[in-house]
């Protein structure tokens, strides 16, 4: 990571072509002046409903999306749901949600790999005719065993040699549940020696006789990924099969199947390198179990980099698409910083959410020369970066709240916020100085202060120019919102948290707090879930689309205002 020098965000390393041109686009533009795949580009998005999506997946899916419409062409949504077992309807439903916010359209075509079942067994059946498969009657381990090491070339299953017609009978009979799970397999009969391990008569097909989330009970044979996925692709004419780089081994396999088999297409696999992120996990199987094992909400949990988590904490669509714009498509792997999605998050909230004032950890102040009983309307400017936003009125009274944080009774010289003696700003509002604290007089906690203000600051000028350092914000006690505000932060403590063991022990303690009692200016009262602000000097939130109701709002703190090494390189400044 450097820095970028213009904009302040840090920038990953990137393998492009030129600007506006990743390696991949440049294949595709190439293969369209060559007038292959008669001038067509189809792409599609093929997850296993097995978990819901994380921002991993926003790369693929944008990835896609995007070259089909920059070169007007097609995009699919393929569920490849060939492992009955772990596949669920729920998932499916998330997926198609997460997809739609994010803005990819499928259009009408939606397909399942499980509607390929048919042509799939079809395909099975013709290469054992041709010689190419066979059923094996080898235990997984014997299979295992079988296949030999990177260095040692594989031994052939006992039953490579079996006749076809042989293999046609067992195989349909595996497909009629006349078969225990286990007692025979298909496999594919290619090179026992070959340096590609994945070519070393790879299974197609096992029996299983689970429930399928489409199928029902309809079979009990199920093909193998790596026997479904590029024919899928083949039968939807998808012109390009964009993936992860872990499948590049498996690129040989995919092609020798398109090769061998009547196809009515012929895709071509290119792959990218897939994201990783710090303080992150992005394994489906990882972050189910921390669903299952109660270490967050849900898979919608606010501090889950799953799409329904980064959209109930605050992210918006654009800020996920303009961190991929950012990131850009590499052919080698790289973890990027976490900072650089908050950073774009933050980068557009700044210019459309509005600075409103909300007292986390309130602290009364009584301005003792203030008329009892009185209120003004103090006029605020809602968003500086936005002049179409306007302004708005906000109650002023004798009693104010203000951060606990925001006094200290024995403060250093450089502590510009309130302390006895001290002067500051009330945002928008007076000058106030303190005159006195109020403690408890068995804890000695602070509970009170007793300031004055200048009615000739109003505002928040003073006419004769003297100078405050400290702006502090404010809330009227008499009109303030009560409101419950979760302080949401990176869900693991350390950059790699899959690195040295479990990454369960990893988890940071601290990642929620959950505060209540906060005070909220009273035009937050009515607020809709889903509505975005800043709350000024503490962040941006986001009213849960869940929780929060009008009269009782719930807020989640989306992102800080900076990055915690930014707030330390601004030491005790505020305002
Ligand atoms: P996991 O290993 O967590 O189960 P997966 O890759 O198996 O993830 P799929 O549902 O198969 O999950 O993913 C669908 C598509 O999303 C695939 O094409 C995959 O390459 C892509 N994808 C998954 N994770 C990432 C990631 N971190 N970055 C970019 N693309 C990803
Ligand atoms: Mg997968």
């Amino acid at each position: 990571m450097n820095d970028d020098r213009k904009t302040g965000a840090p920038v990953p390393d990137r393998e492009q072509e030129n600007e506006n041109v990743d390696f991949i686009r440049a294949i595709v533009k190439d293969d369209l002046a060559a007038g292959r795949n008669e001038g067509r580009v189809h792409t599609r998005f093929p997850p296993e409903p097995n978990g819901y999506l994380h921002i991993g997946h926003s790369k693929a899916i944008l990835l896609n999306y995007g070259i089909a419409q920059e070169f007007g062409g097609k995009f699919n949504l393929r569920f490849d749901d060939t492992n009955p077992e772990k596949e669920e309807t729920e998932y499916v439903e998330s997926i198609k949600a997460d997809l739609r916010w994010l803005g990819a359209d499928w259009e009408d075509r939606e397909f399942f790999a499980s509607d390929y079942f048919d042509q799939l067994y079809a395909w099975a059946v013709h290469l054992i005719t041709a010689g190419k498969a066979f059923v094996c009657s080898q235990s997984l381990e014997d299979v295992r065993a079988y296949r030999g090491t990177v260095t040692e070339p594989g031994r052939p299953s006992p039953d490579r040699e079996r006749p076809a017609e042989e293999s046609l009978r067992l195989f349909e009979g595996m497909k009629n549940g006349e078969f225990d799970e286990g007692q025979y397999t298909l496999r594919a009969k290619i090179d026992m020696a070959h340096s590609n391990m994945k070519m070393r008569d790879p299974l197609l097909y096992r029996i299983r006789k689970v429930h399928h989330h489409r199928t029902g009970d309809q079979w009990c044979i199920y093909p193998f990924y790596d026997f479904a996925h590029g024919q899928s692709d083949a039968i939807e004419g998808i012109t390009h099969s964009i993936c992860t780089l872990e499948f590049e081994v498996n690129r040989p396999l995919y092609d020798w199947f398109i090769e061998n088999l009547p196809v009515p297409h012929k895709p071509r696999q290119i792959e990218f390198a897939r994201l990783n992120l710090t303080y992150t996990v992005m394994s489906k199987r990882k972050l189910l179990k921390l669903v299952q094992e109660g270490h967050v909400s849900g898979w919608d949990d606010p501090r889950m980099p799953t799409i329904s988590g980064l959209r109930r904490l605050g992210y918006t669509p654009s800020s996920i698409r303009n961190f991929n714009e950012r990131i850009g498509i590499a052919k080698r792997s790289s973890t990027v910083d976490l900072d650089l999605l908050k950073w774009a998050l933050r980068e557009e909230l700044n210019q459309t959410a509005d600075r409103v004032m909300a007292v986390l950890r309130p602290l009364k102040v009584v301005i003792t020369n203030y008329p009892e009983g009185q209120v003004e309307q103090i006029e605020c400017v809602n968003n500086p970066e936005d002049p179409a936003s306007g302004t708005r009125e906000v109650p002023f009274s004798r009693e104010i709240w203000i951060e606990q944080d925001d006094f200290r009774e024995e403060a250093p010289r450089k502590f510009f916020r309130l302390k006895p003696g001290a002067e500051v700003r009330l945002k928008h509002a007076y000058f106030i100085t303190c005159d006195a604290v109020v403690k408890d007089p068995d804890t000695g906690e602070v509970v009170e202060l007793r300031c004055s203000y200048d009615p000739e600051t109003r505002g928040g000028d003073s006419p004769d120019g003297r100078k405050v350092k400290g702006t502090l914000h404010w809330v009227s006690a008499d009109h303030a919102v009560d409101a419950e505000v979760r302080l949401y932060d990176n869900l693991f403590r350390e950059p790699f948290p899959d690195q040295g063991g479990n990454y369960l022990d990893n988890l940071n303690p601290n990642s929620l707090e959950v505060l209540t009692g906060c005070k909220l200016e009273p035009g937050l009262g009515g607020v809709e879930p889903g509505y975005r602000c800043q709350f000024m000097r503490q962040g941006y939130f986001f009213a849960d689309p869940q929780d929060s109701q009008p009269g009782r709002p719930v807020f989640n703190r989306t992102v800080t205002l900076k990055d915690s090494w930014a707030k330390l390189e601004a030491g005790g400044k505020t305002g």
